[in-house]
C-alpha cells in the first residue's frame, strides 16, 4: 500500500479528474436514500449489498436526505461503505410541514379516528410527511439537481443477485422512464378520496393526459375505478425528467392542494403508480425481473434458472410467482 493510496480520501472526488459523470457514458445518476440517524446500522447492511452486487464496479453517488441532520458517526459510518461519492442533506422546512391551506384540527382528529380504525401508520403523522416528501419533493432537493436518474433504497431492504450492467443507462439507452420489481394492492382506507380526486384534475386538465397511456394498469373500468395496483416504491429506478415534467407538477400540486396526505394517508406508491398510468405509456415502464430485492415482508427473485445463477435468493419465495 503506498502512502498516497493513503492519503487519498477515497469519498472526495479528486479535483485533478472531471466528475464522474462526466465519463463517456456515464449517467447523471445516484441512489437516493431518505433515512432518520436511528436506522444506521440496517441502512449498512444495505449498503454493503447494494455495492456487492452493483455498485463498487460502478461508483454511483449516494444523496442521503434526512428532516434532522445526520450525525456525524452517520455520515462516517456510511461513507466508510463505499469509494463513491456521499452526500448527506436535511430537508427544507417546507418540505416537510403543514402546507398553509390545511386545517391542522381536522387533520389531527382525522388521525387519530384512522388509527383508532386500525388503519397501518393510521395515526402517525411523520409518515404522512414522508409519503408527501416521497411523492412531491425529494427530486427538488439541492443534491438532486444534477442528477437525470435515481434509484431509491430504503434501510434494510436487500439485494440478492449481481447486477453487471448500469441499470441507468439500460434506462437512458431505451428511454425508459419508471422502473419497478414489485406490485401489490393498496389498502383502500388509506386513500378514499384519492381516484375521485384524480379524476377531477383529469377533468380539469385532459391536454395532460396523452392517449396512449397505461390507464389499464391502475383501472379495470377504463378509469371509472382506481383497481388499488400500485409499484412498490420503495424500489425505484426512475427519470427525474418523469417527475419534473409540467404534467406531474400539476398533478402533485392539485392531489396537495386537496389536503389528502394530511386528512387521509395517502402513500406515494399509489400516487407515483396512478402518474405513471396517467401520463407514459407501456414502452416506457420497466420490470426490473434480473434485480434480487427483499423489503419485508416481499421478495422479488428472479424465477428463471437462466437468471438465478448470480443470486442467493430463493425463488419459490418470489412474491406474485
Ligand atoms: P414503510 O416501508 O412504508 O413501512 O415505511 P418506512 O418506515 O420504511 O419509511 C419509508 C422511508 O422513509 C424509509 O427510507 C425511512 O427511513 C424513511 N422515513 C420514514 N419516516 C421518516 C422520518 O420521520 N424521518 C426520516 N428522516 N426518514 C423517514
Ligand atoms: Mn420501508
Amino acid at each position: 500500500l503506498s502512502h498516497e493510496s493513503l492519503l487519498n480520501h477515497p469519498n472526495l472526488p479528486d479535483p485533478a479528474k472531471p466528475p464522474a459523470w462526466q465519463d463517456t457514458k456515464r449517467v447523471k445518476a445516484a441512489f437516493v436514500i431518505l433515512t432518520r440517524n436511528s436506522e444506521l446500522d440496517a441502512l449498512r447492511k444495505t449498503i454493503q449489498q447494494l455495492e456487492a452486487r452493483f455498485n463498487h464496479k460502478f461508483n454511483y453517488p449516494y444523496v442521503f436526505l434526512n428532516d434532522v441532520e445526520f450525525s456525524p458517526e452517520f455520515k462516517d459510518l456510511t461513507s466508510g461503505l463505499t469509494n463513491a461519492e456521499t452526500h448527506y442533506g436535511i430537508i427544507p422546512k417546507e418540505h416537510w410541514s403543514y402546507p398553509d391551506w390545511i386545517d391542522v384540527e381536522k387533520a389531527d382528529r382525522l388521525r387519530e379516528k384512522m388509527g383508532k380504525d386500525g388503519v397501518i401508520y393510521g395515526d402517525n403523522l411523520s409518515y404522512r410527511h414522508m409519503c408527501r416528501f416521497e411523492s412531491g419533493f425529494f427530486y427538488k432537493h439541492p443534491l438532486m439537481a444534477d442528477y437525470e436518474y435515481y434509484w431509491r433504497v430504503e434501510p434494510s431492504v436487500e439485494f440478492s443477485c449481481d447486477l453487471d450492467y448500469d441499470p441507468f443507462l439500460y434506462m437512458k439507452e431505451n428511454n425508459k422512464k419508471y422502473g419497478w420489481t414489485i406490485s401489490l394492492i393498496e389498502f383502500e382506507s388509506t386513500i378514499p378520496t384519492l381516484w375521485n380526486t384524480v379524476k377531477a384534475f383529469i377533468k380539469e386538465h385532459p391536454h395532460l393526459i396523452p392517449k396512449n397511456n397505461l390507464i389499464d394498469f391502475i383501472s379495470n373500468d377504463g378509469g371509472r375505478n382506481y383497481n388499488l395496483c400500485h409499484f412498490w416504491s420503495n424500489f425505484e429506478i426512475a427519470d427525474l425528467k418523469f417527475l419534473r415534467s409540467p404534467e406531474y407538477t400539476a398533478f402533485f400540486d392539485y392531489l396537495d392542494k386537496s389536503g389528502g396526505f394530511f386528512y387521509e394517508r395517502w402513500g406515494d406508491a399509489p400516487v407515483h403508480s396512478i402518474a405513471v398510468g396517467l401520463f407514459l405509456n407501456k414502452s416506457e415502464v420497466h420490470f426490473f425481473n434480473d434485480v434480487g430485492y427483499r423489503h419485508d415482508p416481499f421478495m422479488h427473485c428472479p424465477v428463471a434458472r437462466e437468471l438465478q445463477k448470480k443470486c442467493h435468493c430463493n425463488a419459490e419465495d418470489n412474491f406474485g410467482k
